[in-house]
């Protein structure tokens, strides 16, 4: 057996945990995102001393996934829209001050979908695009068997692509992009619009009213995936990919958003690139980054892995 370490740095939760070569997730445990860079590397020794005493054997390596834009040649973050802290903070050498294994570093949807495709809905696929939706939109594109990241390690960035023009303003700086129309964040904004509904909601609130028949939570859900169509026609077009696979918070409605999304897809994508990609819910869920730094890290570790 060879156990990594993993660890997933999101918008609101840090999650970390123990992955044997096989996907299996031995151990894992979440702390709410730190809410400085300065915060975060004072609470890893914790952590790794806790990892290293639950693992069943020394663990061979870590890998972190990380939010934003991350510079795979700088070893730098270069621009995080939802943990602004992170901006230009040179993580590998603090680090490597923490971590007495070797570890490597990527863009968190990159990992999602290096786990989907390793131990996930993705195996076998030599083309793949794991879309995650939650606070923002990221994605991780495979080709022909390897993470596509583009020159420095920031392809994938579909959520920051522009689908209105003159829409609303995104943390990223941009304007309408897909992330601003369809993450959990625009169905709620969506629901409001609809609903006039006052009280704080979840995302999870909006699904289970929708399911119940209100008329405005389906709307909001059918307008979000018929953006994500377009998005998904964009990719389809483009790339003329095996497979994509959605995953992230937001998943748990699964056809209410799913559903117009594929349609709208089949409406403006050509038809045969369309009949040629299967569209699907991901399937590991909130372990599938974790599964993927671990994946990562032990490719490293182990060059016949
Ligand atoms: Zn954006």
């Amino acid at each position: 057996m060879s156990v990594s370490a993993g660890f997933d740095l999101g918008g609101t939760q840090l999650k970390y945990g123990l992955v044997d070569q096989d996907g299996s997730v031995l151990y894992k445990a979440r702390i709410p995102t730190p809410s400085t860079v300065i915060d975060l590397i004072d609470r890893l020794p914790a952590i790794w001393a806790d990892l290293k005493g639950r693992s069943p054997e020394p663990i061979g390596a870590a890998g972190l996934g990380l939010p934003g834009i991350y510079d795979v040649r700088l070893g730098r973050i270069r621009q995080s829209p939802h943990c602004a802290g992170l901006d230009e903070f040179d993580l590998a050498p603090a680090l490597a001050g923490i971590l007495d294994v070797p570890f490597v570093i990527d863009n968190d949807a990159n990992l999602a979908a290096l786990g989907e495709w390793t131990h996930g809905a993705g195996r076998g696929t030599s083309s793949l695009i794991v879309m995650t939706i939650g606070t923002g939109i990221g994605a991780g594109i495979i080709l022909e068997g390897r993470i596509w990241g583009g020159v420095r390690g920031f392809a994938g960035e579909i959520g920051h692509v522009s689908i209105r023009p003159d829409g609303l303003e995104c943390p990223c700086g941009n304007r309408g992009c897909l992330e601003t129309e369809v993450s959990a964040r625009a169905i709620l904004r969506r629901y409001r619009d609809f609903s006039a509904a006052a009280e704080d909601l979840t995302p999870e609130d909006v699904h289970r009213r929708a399911e119940a028949g209100d008329k405005g939570a389906r709307r909001a859900f059918l307008e979000a995936g018929t953006f994500l169509g377009l998005g998904l026609s964009l990719l389809i077009n483009v790339l003329n990919p095996e497979m994509i696979l959605i995953g992230g918070g937001i998943m748990t409605a699964g056809d209410l958003l799913l559903g117009p999304a594929v349609a709208e897809a089949g409406r403006r994508s050509y038809r045969a690139s369309f009949e040629a990609c299967t569209i699907r819910r991901a399937a590991l869920g909130n372990d599938a980054g974790l599964i993927g730094a671990a994946a990562l890290a032990a490719g490293r570790m182990d060059p016949e892995s």
